[in-house]
């Protein structure tokens, strides 16, 4: 089992992260609160052995999916989502659903992972691929090829977080979100969806 402890001390995300000694903020705090979230427990799961922009992999146990579950509550009779705990942890914030931007079910890294709507997130399964390339794998690679996919709000808060938090490259995000880098600078520099705060 990893503890915080054995962290090096020049890994900021993980203060941010509510992983740390620091105490969460009270938004954080609230999340942990209305869910009765072990944090200690929770973070003994998580594979934190690699470094901060790695994917850390949940060693507890899983749904048929890869999805890594936790169980919450006064008897822990309920089960999360790993992932969504993650970010619900690190933000304060519990969205209607958190996707993660490298295709790994698993990964609980907070600086992998964003919150959106359900739509985002058929969105989101989408361009990864997972419905095209099981029916019309030459209709999937069309569509990236000619940048048809399309951004919505919560991708592109997400784009800009993990943006400024240097997780990734405006490349790496093209390549992610299936369109033009031209598109990911505009996104960044805020001169495309200007009305996104
Ligand atoms: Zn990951």
């Amino acid at each position: 089992m990893l503890s915080p402890s054995k962290r090096s001390p020049h890994e900021p995300s993980l203060e941010t992260a509510g992983m740390g000694k620091s105490k969460l903020t009270p938004r954080q705090q609230r999340f942990v609160d209305e869910y009765l979230i072990d944090t200690e427990r929770f973070w003994s799961y998580v594979d934190r052995s690699c470094h901060d922009q790695a994917c850390w992999p949940w060693i507890g146990c899983r749904d048929e999916k890869g999805y890594g579950r936790f169980h919450v509550g006064e008897s822990r009779n309920s089960s999360k989502l790993a992932h969504r705990i993650a970010f619900g942890i690190a933000t304060g914030e519990h969205p209607e659903a958190v996707c993660h931007t490298c295709d790994n079910p698993s990964c609980c890294n907070p600086a992998h992972l964003f919150g959106g709507t359900k739509a985002d997130n058929n969105h989101d399964m989408m361009k990864k691929g997972r419905h095209w390339l099981q029916v019309a794998p030459e209709r999937a690679i069309k569509g990236e090829a000619h940048g048809s996919a399309k951004l919505t709000d919560g991708i592109v808060r997400e784009i800009r977080r993990v943006y400024a938090l240097g997780a990734a490259t405006q490349r790496d995000l093209a390549r992610q979100h299936g369109v033009s880098q031209r598109s990911i600078n505009k996104v960044v520099r805020h001169i495309g969806w200007d009305h996104v705060q």
